[in-house]
């Protein structure tokens, strides 16, 4: 059983709360907004909404370096905005950027479907979350970002949009996992399917049981 914290300074981070409450192996939720919180916790989401502006609130607020020093060590799941965080690099930000926490060797598009498909759903086969193609995973892309570059073999390629996982091309890539950081371009909080909540859960308590021996350094570029 683990204690799972939600960021929670801007976005969708109640329908988080609200999914991880049908998760059994989870024995507390806790919404996020200071340090102390922070420390309380095993795993977080950060969740979407708008990734300048949780940047700009987690500042304000003094959690930022508390953030980044938990996406270093602990399990920590983006979802669409909170994937932009946890991105070594991002294109599509105004003037110079924003701060990103980094940790996942990939580089994001924000925005990446533009205007004219602000938002879709579209049914993924995840190979390690679906049981089978039959049984698609619902994704909801809201103003989505997507994977335009994976930077170190570590980052394992989870699901694409409309391809099958093995193919090269990483220009759909929307959802990876990198040792204890998972990140999704989609909203699975948005839809009643909790499969890769609990993912999430069992990747957390399988990496807190068994990580701490064989421990990997994430490598930053
Ligand atoms: N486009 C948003 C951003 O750049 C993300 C949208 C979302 O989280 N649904 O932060």
């Amino acid at each position: 059983q683990i204690s799972v914290g939600v960021l929670a300074l801007q976005g969708a981070f109640q329908e988080h709360i609200h999914m991880l409450q049908s998760i059994p192996k989870v024995s507390s939720i806790l919404p996020v907004r200071t340090a102390e919180q922070l420390r309380s916790i095993d795993a977080l989401i950060i969740p979407g909404g708008e990734s300048t502006t949780i940047a700009l609130v987690a500042e304000h607020s003094g959690i930022w370096e508390n953030l980044k020093e938990f996406v270093r060590q602990k399990p920590t799941w983006g979802t669409c905005a909170g994937m932009i965080l946890l991105a070594n690099e991002a294109n599509n930000t105004k003037k110079g950027g924003q701060k990103l926490l980094g940790g996942l060797d990939i580089k994001v598009n924000r925005n990446q479907f533009g205007s004219q498909i602000d938002s879709f759903e579209s049914l993924l086969h995840i190979p390690q979350i679906t049981s089978s193609p039959e049984d698609p995973f619902p994704a909801v892309f809201i103003r989505a970002p997507t994977i335009s570059t994976i930077n170190s073999l570590e980052v394992e390629i989870l699901a694409k949009l409309g391809h099958n996982v093995d193919e090269t091309d990483a220009s759909t890539v929307v959802a990876v996992k990198q040792g204890h950081l998972l990140a999704t371009s989609f909203h699975p909080e948005l839809t009643n399917d909790n499969r890769i909540h609990k993912y999430f859960v069992e990747h957390a308590i399988n990496y807190i049981v068994s990580g701490q021996n064989g421990k990997k350094e994430i490598s930053l570029k």
